[in-house]
């Protein structure tokens, strides 16, 4: 590994190669954009559907119902056909102003300077730091996606018998996964009176003859090397213990918007979007938004490719001077 700043620069940087990110890639290409970089952390680009072993993905766009792995190769294969640029393990570090970027990947640190920029990061679901429950750190505590990942990707199954909380959409997508996987979640719990969404969590624990307890909250989660019990609480104040080998937290997702909170952009402190016009400029005219950082509550894939999509149709009239702007 070198630690030399390498430079380059490009007419459109996207930090994400998401559904987002390679949507609005290849809609700038097409339209006639010469350069346009997509960064991404991870070693393969696709987003957060390279994990979803599941359908459905790609109605929107393709017109057919995918897996998430199958709609993530598409996108990228799709992009790439454009002409898009991909640059993998590349994780975008700073935003400064007009455009200049940071980043670091494996040759070391280095700089990109575009013209415009496309903020595609996505979002993530809050972890159990961010939830305020107490207890021991044992091994065994994941979100939907880490499991996924870890399921899908690394073909390993980090527990057995775990406690999953949550009823949004994606919670239904963790149950769908643990069946997968041959993990039999002891229970699916609710804070609330009413599940997030109604039927597929009223059909998937039905189906999959999980107890679904309501009005529950986690209390601490238990286990000196592996998650050993939790401890619930119900509306009452009724206390009781649950033994499990894992925690599952789903949904309550929050914009993975880090390197705009620590840059000159300005955020929406309570939700942490970056804050844009209507065609998803941000507050520095370099920058514009799209997909999931920016959706609150988030939405399916399909969504955040027209998105993208739309976000890069705006871009192009940025670049060519002829956008007409009300902010
Ligand atoms: C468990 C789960 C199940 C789902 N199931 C479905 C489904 O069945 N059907 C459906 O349509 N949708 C589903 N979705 C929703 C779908 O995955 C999202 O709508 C979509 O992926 C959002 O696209 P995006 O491009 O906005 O962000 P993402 O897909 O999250 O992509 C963001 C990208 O940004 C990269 N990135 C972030 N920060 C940096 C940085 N600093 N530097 C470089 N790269 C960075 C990440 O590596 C990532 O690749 C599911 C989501 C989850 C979590």
């Amino acid at each position: 590994m070198s630690d030399t700043l390498k430079y380059d620069i490009c007419d459109v940087a996207i930090i994400g190669g998401g559904p987002s990110g390679l949507a609005a890639a290849t809609t700038l290409k097409k339209s006639g954009v010469e350069r346009v970089v997509v960064l991404d952390r991870e070693s393969v680009a696709g987003g957060v559907p390279r994990h979803c072993g599941h359908p459905p993905f790609g109605i929107v766009e393709y017109k057919r119902i995918l897996s998430g792995p199958s709609y993530a190769k598409k996108i990228v294969k799709t992009a790439i056909t454009a002409g898009v640029d991909i640059w993998l393990k590349t994780t975008v570090t700073s935003l400064g102003n007009e455009g200049r970027l940071t980043l670091i990947s494996p040759d070391g640190p280095g700089a990109l300077e575009a013209n415009r920029v496309l903020i595609a990061t996505g979002a993530r679901e809050t972890p159990r730091s961010a939830r305020m429950i107490s207890g021991q750190r044992p091994l065994g505590i994941y979100n939907t996606g880490a499991l996924q990942s870890m399921i899908y990707l690394k073909k390993r199954v980090p527990f057995h018998r775990p406690l999953v909380v949550g009823t949004e959409i994606v919670s239904f997508s963790a149950l769908f996964t643990c069946r997968k996987a041959g993990i039999t979640p002891v229970a699916l719990v609710e804070e609330n009176k009413k599940t997030s969404v109604m039927w597929p969590i009223g059909y998937g624990t039905r189906l999959f003859g999980i107890p679904l307890l309501m009005n529950t909250s986690i209390l601490s989660i238990q286990g000196h090397e592996r998650v050993e019990m939790v401890k619930l609480s119900d509306k009452d104040g009724n206390e009781k213990d649950i033994n499990c080998d894992g925690v599952l937290f789903t949904g309550q997702f929050i914009p993975e918007s880090s390197l705009v909170r620590m840059s000159h952009l300005h955020i929406n402190q309570i939700t942490g979007e970056p804050i844009v016009d209507k065609y998803g400029r941000c507050s520095d005219p370099s920058y514009y938004a799209a997909g999931n950082v920016l959706f609150n509550p988030v939405k399916v894939a399909g969504k955040c490719w027209r998105a993208g999509q739309a976000t890069a149709q705006w871009i192009v009239k940025d670049l060519m001077g002829t956008a007409k702007r009300k902010i």
